[in-house]
Parts: C-alpha cells; sequence; structure tokens
C-alpha cells in the first residue's frame, strides 16, 4: 500500500506552478528543484546545457536493492505560454490558473508527484533498483535539454516519461517521426495597376503548391500541415516572397518520407510551371519510436496501473516528448498519460486525486520494475 501525502503533494505543487518557467527560461525553477532533491539527500547534478543558466538536472534515487534493474524516469521543467505569474486555485478538488495563464501541471503534476513518491520510499524501504531520475529544459521547443543530455552518465537500459496526454493508466508505446518544412516562394515584384505582366506572383505560387498538397489527417498513423504563410508587400503590388511553414508526422517512416517528398514535389512543380523558384528547407527534427505492446516497460507500466486501481491503457500518440530523444539514443522509453486536462491552454486543470493516484503509479512502477 503507497502512502502518499495529500497536503504537502498539492502544496508542493502549487508551489512549484508559481515559479515561472517557460522554455528557454528555467534556470529559476532548476534552482529551487536542486534544493528540493538535495533535501531528499539526493546528489544532483547540474549539466549547464541550458539557455540563461538552466541545464539538465540528475540525480539518483538509491535502490535499496542496487542489483536490481535501474529504470530511468524522466520530466520536463519548461511549460509553454503564456507562463508567467501564474495564479493557481484549489476548489472542490481541483487545481486550475486564474484563467489568464496555463496551469503548468504539463509537466510539474509528475515532478512534484514523483518527489512525494520519493518521500514515501525512503520512508517505506521497499525493495526496489536505483531510479535514475532527469529534468530536462526546453522540452516544449524541440526536446533541446533531452537532445543534449549526454546518455552515456546513464545505466538504465529503460526509461519511462510521465508526460503524455490522457487519463492516468495510459501507456503510450509509439510516437511519430517529425518533419518541418520551411519554403519561399520567389517571384518578381511589379506595379499591380501599372505592368502586372512584368510581375511574378509568389502568392499564386504559394498557393498553387499548398492546393496540390495532401494535408490534414493522411492515414492513420500519418498528419501533415501548412501552419503559416506569410509575404507580399501591399496591395498594389505583385508579391515578391511568400514564406510558409509546415510539418508532416507519422509512426511510420516511410510514410512520413512518401508524405515529405509529395509536399516538396508540389511545390517545385509550382515554381517551376510558374516560372519563378522555390527554396525549401525541409528538417528531420526528431525520430518516432515504436516499442512493443509485450516488451519489458509496457508490462511493467500495465503491472503498476493494476496494482494502483488504475485501467491500464496502451495506446500510442502523434505527439512527440523526451522519450523520442531517448529512443533515439539507444534507451527504449514509454511515456505515460499524466491525467488532467487542458494542457497547453488557459483552461488547463488537474484534480487533487490525479496528483496522487500519480504518485501512487509511480511508486508502483518503481517497486513493479524490480520484481524481475
Ligand atoms: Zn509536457
Amino acid at each position: 500500500m503507497i502512502s502518499i501525502n495529500q497536503d504537502r503533494l498539492v502544496e508542493q505543487f502549487m508551489h512549484f506552478v508559481q515559479i515561472d518557467s517557460p522554455f528557454f527560461e528555467e534556470a529559476n525553477f532548476i534552482s529551487l528543484l536542486t534544493d528540493e532533491l538535495r533535501k531528499l539527500g539526493l546528489g544532483v547534478e547540474n549539466d549547464r546545457s541550458g539557455e540563461n543558466g538552466a541545464g539538465n538536472l540528475f540525480a539518483v534515487l538509491p535502490g535499496t536493492n542496487r542489483s536490481l534493474r535501474p529504470i530511468l524516469l524522466s520530466m520536463h521543467t519548461d511549460t509553454v505560454e503564456p507562463g508567467r505569474r501564474i495564479q493557481p486555485y484549489l476548489e472542490n478538488g481541483q487545481v486550475r490558473s486564474d484563467g489568464k495563464t496555463i496551469l503548468g501541471a504539463d509537466n510539474k503534476s509528475s515532478i512534484a508527484a514523483t518527489l512525494e513518491t520519493i518521500r514515501w520510499l525512503q520512508s517505506a524501504r521497499p525493495e526496489h533498483g536505483d531510479v535514475e531520475l532527469l529534468f530536462t529544459w526546453g522540452e516544449e521547443r524541440g526536446h533541446r535539454g533531452a537532445k543534449a543530455f549526454d546518455a552515456s552518465r546513464l545505466r538504465s537500459r529503460v526509461g519511462f516519461v510521465p508526460d503524455g496526454g490522457g487519463p492516468l493508466g495510459t501507456i503510450i508505446r509509439a510516437a511519430p517521426y517529425y518533419t518541418s518544412i520551411r519554403a519561399a516562394f520567389i517571384g518578381k515584384a511589379a506595379h499591380a495597376g501599372i505592368s502586372p505582366e512584368k510581375g511574378l506572383s509568389a502568392v499564386v505560387m504559394a498557393s498553387r503548391a499548398i492546393g496540390g498538397m495532401k494535408l490534414g489527417r493522411i492515414d492513420g498513423d500519418t498528419t501533415a500541415n501548412i501552419g503559416t504563410i506569410s509575404g507580399g508587400s501591399g496591395r498594389n503590388t505583385v508579391p515578391e516572397r511568400v514564406e510558409i511553414e509546415g510539418e508532416a508526422r507519422s509512426l511510420v517512416l516511410e510514410k512520413l518520407e512518401m508524405q515529405t517528398r509529395q509536399m516538396r514535389s508540389v511545390m517545385e512543380d509550382a515554381a517551376r510551371e510558374l516560372g519563378g523558384k522555390v527554396e525549401s528547407d525541409v528538417q528531420r527534427e526528431y525520430d518516432g519510436f515504436s516499442i512493443g505492446p509485450d516488451e519489458w516497460p509496457v508490462r511493467k507500466a500495465v503491472a503498476a496501473s493494476r496494482a494502483v486501481g488504475l485501467r491500464p491503457v496502451i495506446t500510442s500518440t502523434n505527439g512527440g516528448s523526451d522519450a523520442n530523444e531517448f529512443n533515439a539514443k539507444g534507451i527504449p522509453t514509454i511515456v505515460l498519460g499524466m491525467g488532467g486536462q487542458g494542457y497547453h491552454s488557459t483552461q488547463e486543470s488537474i484534480t487533487v486525486q490525479e496528483l496522487v493516484k500519480l504518485a501512487e503509479w509511480m511508486g508502483a512502477l518503481i517497486i513493479e520494475a524490480g520484481k524481475d
């Protein structure tokens, strides 16, 4: 029976969200978290890889039986915007913001819950192996901290990232490959009334290209989007330059490559047919992963869910997280749903019950991981 101190957990969570940590400005929160980890008697290292004095924090909770398999438990310290001067309210068993900002439960609910789990583990001392704790910076903008982290420091060969959407018990075993697309269409400026025939419209070129793209949900594994268009200089000028930004994602690498080829070729066709130019920049931002439903980390997350009365749901996501980076570094890592509602919006909330259950789930996971 895992016994979590609910009041201390809620209080710490509400304190954490009041320390601003929008991406690339995590340093204050990271220094607070360093103090909290030290109070728990853990050695903490900061790799100083971040911006403005931030870095990834790495700490090890020593196992009560250090011969058992170690696991990585990783969370991110940064939040999205609007994430400054967050004022959390606790009402009817639910924590939410004042409606002007996000709450920051993504991902501070998991951080607060994990600290409370550690307090319980340290007092109850059930049998478990080492827990390698990593607190990353810059997750919300390209998983920058996890990318920068030197994974050769880890003893763990398996990881868990409690940073997923969905109710507690959600076990995300696959996530997409992701490609960003930027393109500039280049035509020729001219007076739109006096000499339009001397111009070449980059707006027409971009719209023909976008009109030819497969976008939205391509299939069960794949999506694509053009998110921004900007360009032109005025109503009476044939536009010389238009820039677009978009993305494509897929759980299946071949499908992603087929999709990005299609987007690239319609852009090139439109430019060529209209006599202009396109300069495109297509980048794989991160790689996807897929871990079998019967593989060890999934089995352990399922067992831990059942141990604390959660219904395990094994699924995939079409969003990326730090887990993509750990998988790319050779550490099979799955994502766990952290409960709550409305992430990345000013309607974000989480219940006290979820915070407590999240802590119990993390505790059960650490114990289950030691059982083979
Ligand atoms: Zn997150």
